[in-house]
Parts: structure tokens; sequence; C-alpha cells
């Protein structure tokens, strides 16, 4: 019974358990994915579009001078006059450069081919040369300028943008590519101003995955194809125009990366954020959770411990006890004997039955009422518990009958004992209701003999109840 109570505690208590562990771990892996999700689909690309836009607003300037500069009825004439005395060209550069404070302004003309700078002619450009290869593009563009990011013609170690204007003349012939330069170094703050803000890592790469351009705290000439778990994704990111995805380092860190194609650049844009920060959260949240849980689990186990303890006390109490009496009932008097017998035998002792009934009971209750009845059984079982040992056993036969089971005890004392019974009861002054009345029991002893059955034990003694039922009642035989 102990054994079978434990057993159930202890799934009750896994169910309790795993339920709490279930529900915590179902809501800290949504809310993990959710806050993941929300970081890939919502946060990253924001900041993307706010750097884009700032490089977008940063080139718009420069724009607007080279357009100026495309459609100057200066630039058209002197060419047109064949580019005679080309400190004109170089003094209207220098101008330029000055008063809109870029880093450089330049012309190269299709008809010499020569590339003017306010400090003269710094060379030829030649389709052979891989380094001239943006004025080619730029000729042959369908679009009115290409921004190009290229080392500066001037000063080869400075990584500049170029916005090379196409210029037409009237006729709409193509006469040369006209732009000013400013330095990438806006670009470099704007990138190290978004990092320490949002703590993200913020940089550009080409269309081969080559960085181009990142915070000045990191290390140069890198290939995301060399960066720390990159290297199995990085095809994704060179092959589709904006990509948002997580991925694991080997230290077992999350990374979260958005990636889009910045086409004035010809670059992507690349922002990593390794590992959420509020995943930190979720998780002390899953902790606090757990705790809750397991605290839960074990004061519901232990109320239901507190019931079960109880209620299976009621139960053994219903169905050993009569309700009405409190003696033992009928059904449990056998183990009572088989144990009783059992000792007696161990111990040599005897063991004695005494059948008592009350007589002339139907008169009670036809007198008094039914109430009145119960009363008296109540109280004559109260009078007979009073009479024997602890270790004896008072239970109702049935109706008005009782047996009372007596160990070490042979038929002598049984008599002796029922005798006292008898009297007690008859002495009694019973009183219910203000009505008083007495009455008598009659009683049948008999003692254990080997190898005998309980009924064949209880069918003797009822034999001298009935004796002593004839023999005028109130005695004991
Ligand atoms: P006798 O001296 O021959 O035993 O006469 P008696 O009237 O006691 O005989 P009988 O056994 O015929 O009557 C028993 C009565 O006990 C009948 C029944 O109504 C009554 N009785 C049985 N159980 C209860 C009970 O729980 N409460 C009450 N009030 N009466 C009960
Ligand atoms: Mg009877
Ligand atoms: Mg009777």
């Amino acid at each position: 019974m102990k054994n079978r109570k434990r057993l159930y505690t202890l799934i009750i208590s896994i169910i309790v358990l795993m339920g709490f562990l279930a529900t915590s771990l179902i809501g800290y892996f949504v809310a993990r994915s959710s806050i993941s999700q929300r970081l890939q689909q919502e946060m990253l690309p924001l900041t993307s579009d706010n750097i884009y836009s700032e490089i977008q607003r940063d080139l718009l300037h420069p724009l607007v001078i080279s357009s100026l500069m495309a459609n100057d009825v200066f630039v058209f004439d002197w060419v047109n006059e064949g580019e005679l005395e080309p400190e004109k060209m170089q003094s209207y550069l220098s101008q330029i450069q000055e008063k809109y404070n870029t880093i450089t302004a330049f012309f190269v003309s299709s008809k010499t081919q020569n590339y003017y700078h306010p400090t003269g002619i710094l060379k030829k450009v030649s389709e052979d040369v891989e380094a001239d290869a943006w004025y080619y593009k730029a000729k042959n563009a369908n679009q009115p300028y290409l921004i190009n990011i290229d080392r500066d013609t001037a000063e080869p170690n400075r990584l500049s943008i170029f916005v090379n204007y196409r210029v037409l003349d009237k006729k709409g012939e193509f006469i040369g590519v006209i732009g000013v330069g400013l330095s990438l170094l806006v670009v470099e703050e704007l990138i190290e101003n978004y990092q320490q803000r949002y703590g993200r890592e913020i940089y550009f790469i080409d269309r081969q995955g080559q960085v181009m351009l990142q915070s000045s705290k990191y290390s140069k000439e890198l290939h995301i194809q060399n960066k720390e778990g990159l290297d199995k994704v990085f095809t994704r990111i060179l092959t589709t125009p904006s990509s948002s995805f997580s991925f694991n380092t080997v230290n077992g860190s999350t990374i979260y990366l958005n990636s889009r194609l910045v086409p004035e650049f010809d670059w992507y844009l690349i922002v990593e954020q390794v590992n959420d920060p509020s995943t930190e959260k979720v998780e002390n949240a899953l902790i606090l959770n757990l705790m809750v849980s397991f605290a839960i689990s074990l004061i519901v186990l232990f109320i239901l411990h507190l019931a079960s303890r109880g209620y299976q006390g009621r139960l053994e109490t219903m169905a050993t006890k009569d309700k009405l009496t409190g003696a033992i009932n009928r059904q449990v008097f056998d183990s009572f004997f088989t144990q009783a017998v059992a000792r007696g035998k161990r111990h040599q002792e005897a063991l004695s039955l005494v059948l008592i009934d009350i007589d002339h009971f139907k008169q009670v209750n036809d007198n008094h009422g039914h109430q009145y009845g119960d009363y008296v059984l109540t109280a004559v079982a109260g009078i007979m518990r009073q009479q024997v040992r602890e270790e004896d056993v008072v239970c109702r036969w049935g109706g008005e009958e009782f047996v009372l089971m007596l160990q070490d005890c042979n038929q002598n004392q049984a008599i002796k004992l029922a005798n006292n019974i008898r009297e007690a009861i008859a002495q009694h002054v019973f009183e219910y209701n203000g009505k008083k009345r007495q009455i008598t029991v009659s009683a049948g002893v008999a003692e254990y003999q080997q190898q005998e059955t309980m009924s064949q034990l209880i069918a003797r003694a009822d034999v001298s109840l009935y004796q002593a039922k004839n023999n005028g009642r109130n005695c004991v035989r």
C-alpha cells in the first residue's frame, strides 16, 4: 500500500514537473525565436536602411556639383575650341574644389584622353590600363553618371568616392567625363557612429566578398570567406541583393546578419550583431519560471500528500468501523479473528468469543422511537468498550447484536467479563430526550478450540446465547 502510494506520488510529481517544464521551455523558445525574428526582420534591416539613406544624402551634394559641371557652358566652349590653354580648365577645376570643399575635381576629354586635374594634366587615359577602366565604363554607360570607389589617381593610398558624370555637347555627342571626388572618411565615420550607437559590426564588401570599408579598429584587407562562421554562408550574401539570417560560430555564439546591395557603390552593406542582448533576459526569465514551477510543484505535492493521508485515514475508518456505534464492523472481524488465532497459537493463549444481544430491543424502538434505539445501541457499545481491554475487539455483528473477541482469555474468564458487562448495562439508566429506561442483555460465551473455523465458533456462541434467551434473558451462558 505504502509502496503504491509512493509510486503514485512519483508519477504525479513527474507529470506536474514535466508539465511545468514543457510550458516554461515552450515559452522560452517562442520568446527567443520571436526576438531573433524581430532582430533579423526589423532591427538589423532598419539600421541598414538608416545607413543607406545617410549615404545617399551624403552623395547628393557631390552629384549636384558634378551635374552642374557637366552642363557648364565653359566646359562645352573650351572643349569645342580645341582644349587650348589647359590652365583654364585647371583653374576651373581648382575653383570647384575650393568652393565645394571636395578632395578632387577632374575632367577627362574624350578627344584628347587627357586627365585634367587642379594641378595640371595628370595623364592620358587608356583602354589598356586597368586603372582607367572607370572612364570607359562611364563613357559607355546608359545613365548620366556612375559612382566609382577607387584609389585616387593623385593620391593612390586613399580610397575615394568619385562621381563620374558624362558630358554631352549641345548635339548630344559624348565629349568626356567630369566630376568630383570625396573622401570615404565620411562613410567610415558614419559606420563608426552606428557601430557605437547600436553595438553592431558594420562593413562593406564588394561583389567578390572583399571587405572594402570598415571601422578603423578592424584589420584591413579581409575577405568574408575568411571571417569566422561566414565561410559557409558567404555565397548566399553575394548572390542576393538583400538577405537576413543567423548562424552559429564555433565558440557557440549566434551571429545575426543583414546584407543589402548598395547600387551606387556596387558594394554590399553588412550589419552584424553577435548574440542578441535580450536573449539573456529571456534566459533569466526561464530560470525564474523553472524555479517558480518547482516551488509550485512541491506545494502541490505537499497538499496532495496531506489530502491523501487524511482521505486514506477516513477511508480506513469507514471501511472498518460501524458508523453508529464506532464498533468494528462485521466485514473486518474476519481479519481480526485470523490475527488473534495466530497470536493465540504463538503465545499458547486462550481465545474466547462473547455474543451479546439486547433483550426486547424491538420494544425500545416501538416505545421510544428509532432514534432512542440508536442512542441505546451507541451507549451499550460504549459500556462494553469500557469493560474490555485495549487489545480486545468489540464488533457490531448486526442489528442489536455484538461480538466481543477476548484475547488471552479462557471460557471462565470470559463468562466473568460477560457478567460484568451484563450487570453494568442492567444497572445503567439510559436517558435520551428526557426519557429514562433500563435495559438488559443476554450473552453466549464460547472458547476457541483447535482447528475450529470462525463460523463454527460463532455458531457455538449463538447456541449459548439462545439458551440464555430461553432462560429468561439478562443472563450469560
Ligand atoms: P430478543 O430479546 O428476543 O432479542 O428481542 P428483540 O426485540 O431484541 O428481537 P429482534 O432481534 O427480533 O429485534 C431486533 C430489533 O432491532 C429489530 C430491529 O428493528 C432493531 N434494530 C436493528 N438494527 C437497529 C438499529 O441500527 N437501530 C435501531 N434503532 N434499531 C435497530
Ligand atoms: Mg437480536
Ligand atoms: Mg434482541
